[in-house]
This record gives C-alpha cells, structure tokens and sequence, in this order.
C-alpha cells in the first residue's frame, strides 16, 4: 500500500491512464472487427495492390512485344515482385494452372484450388479480381489481376498478392504502438502534475505540523499563511481559529489565577492588617475599633462573595448546579427585583420602572433567575448617573418564548468591550468598577448570570452604545424539558 501522498496520486493516475487506454484498446477492437473496421484493415493493401496492377500492367504492355517468351515474362514478374514486395502469380487461361510464382512454390497448381472471395463492400473495382483469396496451403491473401493485353501473351492471367493482415497484426501496428506512446506521454504528465500538486499540499500541511508542534510545547502564538488549495486553507483558517482559541484559554487561565489571587489578597491584606492593630493595641479608641471592626467584616462579606461566585461558577462547570423545575410567574419575580432594588435605585435619584404584558408560566429556578435580573438590575443602577432611567420590561414572543429586558440609559458600553463583558472577571473600566469598600465587584457578574440563563435554556444578548445606555436581553424558552 503506497502511503505518501505523492505515491498515491501517481498510483491513482496510473490507474486512471490504464483503464482509459484499456478501454480505448477494447473500443479500438470492436471497431477493427467490425464491417467498417473491415474495410480499414484490407482496404489500403487492396489499392495499394490495384495501383501496383495497374502500373505493371502498362509495364508489361509496353514491354512484352512478339518475341517475349515465357522466361522474359519471368524475369520481369521477378523484378516488380522485389520492387514492389509483392508474390505475383500468373495463371494461364487454357490450362487454368499456375505458370509463374515469384516465390516458385504453387507452380502447376490448378486456378480451383485457390478459393476467392470477391470483396463486395469494398470501394474498390472488382475486375477482372479483386478480393481475398485462400491459398491451397491455407494461407490468407489479398489479391488483384489483370489480364495481360499483350497480344502474344494474351491468355494469361496475372496476379499480385500480399499476405492479408491478421486482427492482430492489423491493431498492432495502427493502434498499439500510439495507444503505448499515449500511454507513457500520459504517464510522464501525471508525475509532473503529483509532484507539483503534492508540493502545494504537501508545504501547507507541513508548516501546519510544525505549528501544532510548536503549540504542543507551548508556543501557542501561531499562525498559519493560507495558500494551497481551498480544503488546505479550509484546514488552515480552522487551524488559526484553533490556535487563538488555544492562546486565549491560556490568557484567561492565566488571568483567571491572577484576578483570583488579587481579589482574595486585597481583603485578606487588610483584615490582616487591622486585626493586628487591634492585636498590637493600636487600635484602642471605641469610634477607631468600631471602623477597624466594620472594615473588616465589609472585607470578609467581599471574600464571602467572592468565593460564592467562584463556587458557583465551578458548581455550573462541573455540571453539579442542581436547577429547580419549577413553575415561575416572571411578571412577578421582576416584580420582586424591582421591589428589592427601588430603594437603591431612588438613593441614585434614578426613574426605575416596569413594564410588563402577562406572560405565560415558564419553568426554572426561582432563586437562580432572582440573582440573574437582580445582577443585571443592579449593574444596570450602577452605570446610570442620577436623573438617569432604568426599565424593566416583559414580553411574550409570538412563539412564546418570554423576552425579559433591563434597560437603562446609562454610561454604555464600547463595541470593543461589549464582546467581552460576559468573560470572567472581565471588568470594562477597571479603575471605576472597584470603588473601595463592600461595594467592590469582581467581574463576575455577567459571566454567572450567562451561564445560569442558558441552564435555563434561554440566551443574553447585550446592546449597547456608549453615552446612550444598554441593554440586556434575556430570551426564555417558555417549556422546558426535563
Ligand atoms: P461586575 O460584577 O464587576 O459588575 P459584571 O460581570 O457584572 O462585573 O460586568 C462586567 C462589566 O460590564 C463591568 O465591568 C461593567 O463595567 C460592564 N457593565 C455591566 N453592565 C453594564 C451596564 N448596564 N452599563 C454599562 N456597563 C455595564
């Protein structure tokens, strides 16, 4: 079994040009023994021998004149026999008797022992013959005749004969040997076209190996030029895509070890530091510890949360976050968020309203689409200056399907960043979206909330446009199995 590419391709052109001229060949057969290929095969040797009759006819007139005896008749049938690499027999009329072979062997055989067949659909003049004729000893031959004009002479019969061409003769020589010249021109292309279409996959495959191979230990920036034919480049654009993927794995891996160890080292940093004071004795006036106290239990809440979200991020992971299934009125749960939120929302001097259509009954899990709108309610707060508006609204969408939104008209996002808000820790301005104290967030948020929507089933799309507001858009199947 041939294994490189380059071996395969010649093997399937070889293959290719085989079976082509073999049929060819087998085609090329049913023609040559067919009546046309009939007359293909005995025709050109028929008038080759005609215009050969005829010029020694004119020949022999000229030359045979009153004295010509039998011997000089002879010796000038000998002399176009050899020129003319023909057999000429002539036959006496009286006797019907063979008179002369240029090859001596039927002489004085009698005219009945050759059997002719007048060729009747060759185009040619059957006179005096002209046709095939089987010879005592069996042998096969194409004949022509003339009578010889000659006064003296006249009653005899001259024939030229050549030795009819058998099928296989006949394919051999017209057909063989330029089917085998086909064949090896055929051949020699078809290396040329392996090596130079091997070379054009061959080079993209091989720089692709190198670059997975470059990954394997670890150098994941990798980039594949796209040439070679469309399916290479298809492989190779699939390659790249694989490889940023790969790449920004790795960042957010690294990231994510980074912001975790970050956001539990700032808390922990500081409790340390205050509890030692109030260890040291630093810390002795009761307004000084009633702060130090405060701070830390501020800082403590913050690493609770922190480990909450992460846990709960690892729980949906691993495929443990156990859902609720069970009937939820969502009218009424945003109706709860904008309960719980109102009072906030109106320290902010915000508008913050709702509006909703009934809705069907959906299924899912009342506390984990509580923490969904609140997230997304509470970021929404968060980004909208005093005198700003926040809105939540409810539609059902002709198939059905619910459409919950959080509006607001708040900062906005960039479209740069709009990408990437549903990453983990991923925090569009980092400076403003740490303000000290319990307030503090992680960049968790939306990352949660994605991942709880769709173990709903559902999915969140956010538009934005910065210095006009945003929106989030959460789509809830209203049946969901299971
Ligand atoms: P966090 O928990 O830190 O708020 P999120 O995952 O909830 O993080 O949000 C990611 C980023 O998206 C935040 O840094 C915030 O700047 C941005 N963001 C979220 N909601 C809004 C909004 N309604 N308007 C503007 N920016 C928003």
């Amino acid at each position: 079994m041939v294994k490189s590419l380059r071996g395969r391709l010649l093997s399937s052109y070889v293959f290719v040009i085989a079976t082509v001229l073999v049929i060819t060949g087998l085609a090329l057969i049913l023609v040559v023994g067919s009546p046309l290929g009939n007359t293909a095969r005995l025709l050109p040797t028929l008038q080759n021998l005609q215009t050969i009759s005829r010029a020694s006819a004119r020949l022999l007139t000229d030359q045979v004149g009153a004295a010509t005896s039998r011997e000089d008749l002879a010796t000038m049938l000998d002399g176009i026999a050899q020129t003319e690499d023909v057999r000429i027999l002539a036959f006496d009329t009286n006797t019907q008797t063979v008179i002369y072979d240029s090859q001596d062997q039927w002489l004085a055989t009698s005219l009945e022992s050759f059997q002719v067949n007048e060729i009747q659909d060759l185009n040619v003049v059957n006179s005096p013959l002209t046709g095939a004729v089987v010879a005592p000893d069996n042998t096969r031959w194409l004949a022509t005749s003339h009578n010889l004009a000659a006064r003296e002479i006249r009653r005899v019969i001259v024939v030229y004969m050549r030795a009819q061409p058998t099928f296989l003769q006949f394919f051999r020589v017209n057909f063989l040997t330029p089917l085998c010249q086909a064949g090896c021109a055929a051949f020699l292309l078809s290396i040329l076209l392996a090596w130079l279409i091997t070379r054009s996959v061959s080079r993209p495959l091989q720089n692709m190996a190198t670059a997975a191979e470059n990954i394997a230990s670890g150098q994941f920036e990798q980039h594949l030029a796209l040439d070679g034919p469309e399916e290479v480049k298809r492989v190779a654009r699939s390659f790249n895509r694989m490889s940023s993927q790969v790449q920004s794995t790795q960042q957010s891996q690294r990231d994510f070890v980074a912001n975790v160890s970050h956001d539990l080292k700032t808390p922990l940093t500081a409790i340390r530091g205050w509890s030692q004071a109030m260890l040291d004795g630093m810390v002795s006036e009761p307004a000084e510890q009633q702060r130090a106290a405060t701070i830390i239990n501020t800082e403590a809440e913050r690493m609770q949360r922190l480990v909450n979200q992460l846990l709960d991020l690892a729980r949906i992971e691993s495929g443990q976050l156990q859902l609720a299934n069970e009937p939820i009125d969502l009218a009424e749960l945003l109706g709860q968020v904008h309960h719980n939120l109102l009072m906030r929302a109106e320290e902010k001097a915000l508008y913050f309203d709702l509006d909703m259509e009934p809705v069907p009954t959906i299924w899912g899990d009342h506390d984990r689409l509580m923490q969904v709108f609140t997230n997304l309610a509470d970021n929404a707060i968060k980004h909208t200056p005093a005198g700003g508006r926040v809105q939540l609204q409810l539609r059902a969408t002709p198939d059905g399907d619910l459409l919950a939104a959080v509006r607001d008209n708040g900062s906005g996002i960039e479209s740069t960043e709009l990408s990437r808000i549903f990453e983990r820790f991923y925090q569009v301005d980092k400076a403003r979206s740490r303000p000290q104290g319990a307030g503090r967030s992680a960049g968790l948020g939306l990352a949660i909330v994605r991942e709880l929507v769709e173990a709903h089933g559902g999915t969140i799309t956010a538009r934005s446009r910065p210095g006009a507001g945003s929106e989030f858009e959460v789509r809830l199947p209203s049946l969901r199995s299971g």
